[in-house]
Order: C-alpha cells, then sequence, then structure tokens
C-alpha cells in the first residue's frame, strides 16, 4: 500500500519512465531516507541501442528487456506502479495515471522520446518506427513475411517492391539497421529461400544531408559508407522523403523506389504527459530545464533524458539524446533532490561528460571516436561489443548476448525467423 503524503515519514520521489535516466535516478537513491516511486507503462527496461537486432533476428526481445520490479528486488526504498502517466497537477503535486493518483514531493520526468514523422501522415501510415520492442518485433515479422510474399510471385518486376528494404536516416539507429539487413541479404536469403536471388534484394539507406553518422567525425562517416557499400547498401545522400503511399517512397529529388517496407529512423520528438505548459517546450517537443535539470516554474520537478533541453550557448540545440547523458542526469538529479532534502545547496550545473560516440555496420566492423581518437575495422567492432555488453542489464542477458554474437560470428548464420505476431500495416489504397 502507498501512504497519502501526511501518512508518510519519508519524502516521496516519483518517476516517470523506466528508461535509462529514470533508472539511474532510482538506483543512485538506494539506501536514502526517501520513498522512490518509479510508475512506467511497461513492466520492463529497454536498451535502445541492440533495439536493431531484435529488428533483425540476431536477438530475441528478452535480451534486451529487462524486468523493473527484478532490477530493484533488493532496495528496500523502491517501488513500482504499471501505469501510463496522463497528467501531472502541479498545484497538487500529483500525477494522474491509468491506475489512480499518486502524491510527490519531488517528480522526475523521463519519458524518453518517441518518432517523430515530421507531420507527413502518409509517411506515419505506413512507414515502420522503431522506438519500442513492439516494434521491433513487428520489423523482424515484416522483413521475413515480404521475403515470403516475393516468393509467391513469379514476375521479377512484381517482386522488386517486396525486396526492396528502405531505411530512412543516416544516424546510428539506420546505418547499424541497414547493415544488419544487408547481411540478411548476404548470408541468410539463398539458404532460406533458395527461390530467390541475392542481388534481386536491395538494401537503401536515405540521409538528407550530405553525410551519414553526422554526429561523429568526418573519418567515421566516411568509413561507415564505405563499410556499408561493402556490404552492398545503396546509401542516397542529399535526399529527402517526400511522400510513401505504402507501395513507392518519393523523394524530393524526382526519384522514387518502389518498396513495400520503409523502416523510420529519421527522428525524434520528447513524450511526456499532459501539465506542462507550452511555453516550456523547446524545438523537438523537449521539456526545457535549467541548469540543475529543473523544470522552470515547476517546483521540485525535474526533467531529464530525451524528453529535455538544457540549453546553453555551448549546446543551443540541447544535449544529445544519447544514453549517457540520461544517465548522468539521473545521478545528477538524484545528488540534486538529496541536498535539497538535506537543505544543502548544489553549487555545480549538470556538465556532461562526452565519452565518445560509435556505430556497427555488419558482423565485424564498426567506427568509434573517442575525442580526437578514432578506430575503425574488426578492432572498433571488439570495442562496440565489451561497450554494448557491459552496458546491458543482467547477467543472464550479458550472456545469452554474448553467445549469440559468438554463434553469429562463427556461422555468419544466426537468427531469430519467425513471424509470431503478424504484422498487418494498414493497406495502400492502390
Ligand atoms: C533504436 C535506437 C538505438 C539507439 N542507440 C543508441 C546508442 O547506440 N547509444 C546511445 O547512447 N543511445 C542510443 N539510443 C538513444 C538512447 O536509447 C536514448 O537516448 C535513451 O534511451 C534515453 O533515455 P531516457 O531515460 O531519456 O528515455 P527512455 O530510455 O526512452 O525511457 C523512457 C521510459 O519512459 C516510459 N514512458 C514514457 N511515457 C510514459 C508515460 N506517459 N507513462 C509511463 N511511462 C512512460 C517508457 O515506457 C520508457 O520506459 C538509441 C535509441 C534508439 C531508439
Amino acid at each position: 500500500m502507498l501512504l497519502n503524503r501526511s501518512e508518510r515519514s519519508f519524502p516521496r520521489i516519483i518517476i516517470i519512465g523506466g528508461g535509462f535516466g529514470g533508472v539511474e535516478v532510482a538506483r543512485k537513491l538506494k539506501d536514502k531516507d526517501v520513498e522512490v516511486l518509479l510508475i512506467d507503462r511497461n513492466n520492463f527496461h529497454t536498451f535502445q541501442p541492440l533495439m536493431y537486432q531484435v529488428a533483425t533476428g540476431t536477438l530475441a526481445e528478452d535480451s534486451i528487456s529487462f524486468p523493473i520490479r527484478k532490477m530493484f528486488k533488493s532496495q528496500m526504498n523502491f517501488k513500482f506502479r504499471l501505469a501510463e502517466v496522463q497528467r501531472i497537477d502541479r498545484e497538487n503535486k500529483e500525477v494522474i495515471t491509468s491506475i489512480g493518483t499518486f502524491d510527490y514531493d519531488y517528480l522526475v520526468i523521463a519519458t524518453g522520446a518517441t518518432t517523430n514523422f515530421f507531420g507527413n501522415e502518409e509517411v506515419e501510415k505506413y512507414a515502420l518506427p522503431m522506438k519500442s520492442v513492439k516494434e521491433a518485433l513487428n520489423i523482424r515479422s515484416y522483413v521475413l513475411q515480404n521475403l515470403e510474399e516475393a516468393v509467391l510471385r513469379k514476375n521479377i518486376a512484381d517482386r522488386e517492391r517486396y525486396l526492396n528494404f528502405v531505411i530512412v536516416g543516416g544516424g546510428p539507429t539506420g546505418v547499424e539497421l541497414s547493415g544488419a539487413i544487408a547481411e540478411i541479404q548476404l548470408h541468410m536469403l539463398k539458404k532460406d529461400y533458395p527461390e530467390l536471388t541475392e542481388h534481386e534484394m536491395n538494401v537503401y539507406l536515405i540521409e538528407g544531408t550530405d553525410k551519414i553518422l553526422g554526429a561523429l567525425s568526418e573519418k567515421s562517416s566516411r568509413d561507415a559508407q564505405r563499410y556499408l557499400k561493402e556490404l552492398g547498401v545503396k546509401t542516397l545522400l542529399n535526399t529527402q522523403v517526400t511522400g510513401y503511399d505504402g507501395n513507392t517512397i518519393s523523394f524530393n529529388n524526382g526519384q522514387s523506389i518502389p518498396t513495400k517496407t520503409v523502416i523510420w529512423g529519421a527522428g525524434v520528438k520528447g513524450q511526456f504527459p499532459d501539465g506542462i505548459e507550452s511555453e516550456r517546450v523547446e524545438r523537438g517537443n523537449r521539456i526545457r530545464t535549467n541548469g540543475q535539470c529543473q523544470v522552470e516554474g515547476m517546483e521540485g520537478v525535474y526533467a531529464i533524458g530525451d524528453v529535455s533541453a538544457y540549453i546553453t550557448e555551448g549546446t543551443p540545440r540541447g544535449l544529445p539524446g544519447v544514453a549517457p547523458v540520461a544517465q548522468q542526469q539521473g545521478r545528477y538529479v538524484a545528488q540534486h533532490i538529496m541536498n535539497s532534502i538535506n537543505d544543502k545547496p548544489t553549487e555545480e550545473d549538470f556538465t556532461y561528460f562526452d565519452k565518445g560516440s560509435m556505430a556497427t555496420i555488419g558482423r565485424n566492423r564498426a567506427v568509434v571516436d573517442m575525442g580526437k581518437f578514432h578506430m575503425k575495422g574488426f578492432i572498433a567492432w571488439l570495442t562496440w561489443m565489451f561497450v554494448h555488453l557491459v552496458s546491458i542489464f543482467g547477467f543472464r542477458n550479458k550472456v545469452v548476448t554474448f553467445v549469440n554474437w559468438t554463434i553469429k560470428f562463427l556461422t555468419k548464420n544466426s537468427g531469430i525467423r519467425l513471424i509470431i505476431n503478424k504484422y498487418n500495416r494498414p493497406q495502400p489504397v492502390k
């Protein structure tokens, strides 16, 4: 049972969202004289950096998901509720959820981001997003469904649109996904689908600017593009999507590609419950915070991670939407809350320590930037694997992931090729 404000002996900190940021706040508050109540619409934490491996069948969904209650089983001051938070009532310091209302003394909004289709409703209707485990599983099913459909079509021109796979967005998600789908083409197609030939399948990566991996160094961008080419991925730069009707994707340069599969990795926007006034919301639907991660004008309310925008002269567009930002902000906020409870001032503003960026392209190639230091190829891939293995939650998940990667490395042929839930995409009009 959860007690009301007047009945509690410790202050209650509500965290909305059990992603990278929210989990870190809760962990850092272990053994403190507070009540931590984490609310999430899912009962698990998702390790999003490996989501593309679920979408392409290298990993099962339970390798990248970890039950939140299990994660905190030894934390006595921790409570969890499975619910959708609908509204924040700052006057009464309450959150209104799908299972009832909870009052808070401190509130941390760590609700992350969702896919941004930039208002293009047609694209939103037919393209596949990849922001949740469910969406990643949809992609897995849909890619396999389209290969099955292609087999049924005798005419090469007819099968073309089932065998063209288009990924929009040349950031790490798009690059990693393109590489992984290209490997399906190289190592799985011939074995599982002898009716189809390898050269019939095409993987396209569409990027609106003049380079992929725009947030990484010039060298990483160039190397990644070369690796994609070696895998057979056709990268179209300076190309913007103007429409997708479920059968054909069209671009601003007048070109088009017949395709049944468009995967959208071109943008995200913050998501949060009602109750935040629009003047506190920045570009990309992110909540503006001050240097101490607090939502201005909302006492005791913090916003961290992908949903937040900490804008300074040095970071006019806010901090990058990556896991380390959310985690470091989570730790900072936990300390800030404890200082506030203990009437201690927090002198320093939050500063982000950027350890570097990386992306993998296929089975044994990656690019890594750490400050001015750049790595590529196999060594970078080993580094990428190591960093992801140590970061993923749970001993079992680490072991299962490692075993899967080893089998894939040795056989080139691992993969979960199951259509458990058929994905029923809306049918195009024509
Ligand atoms: C495919 C993909 C690949 C990525 N790869 C990398 C990478 O390689 N490296 C990297 O650093 N970053 C990567 N990122 C970005 C990284 O995952 C995010 O920056 C990070 O997850 C942000 O953490 P967060 O805590 O802000 O939000 P999230 O981790 O997204 O967590 C938000 C949580 O809030 C919950 N929630 C949202 N709204 C509500 C509500 N109203 N009620 C209840 N619960 C709610 C959600 O269920 C979710 O659990 C990737 C992201 C994606 C999608």
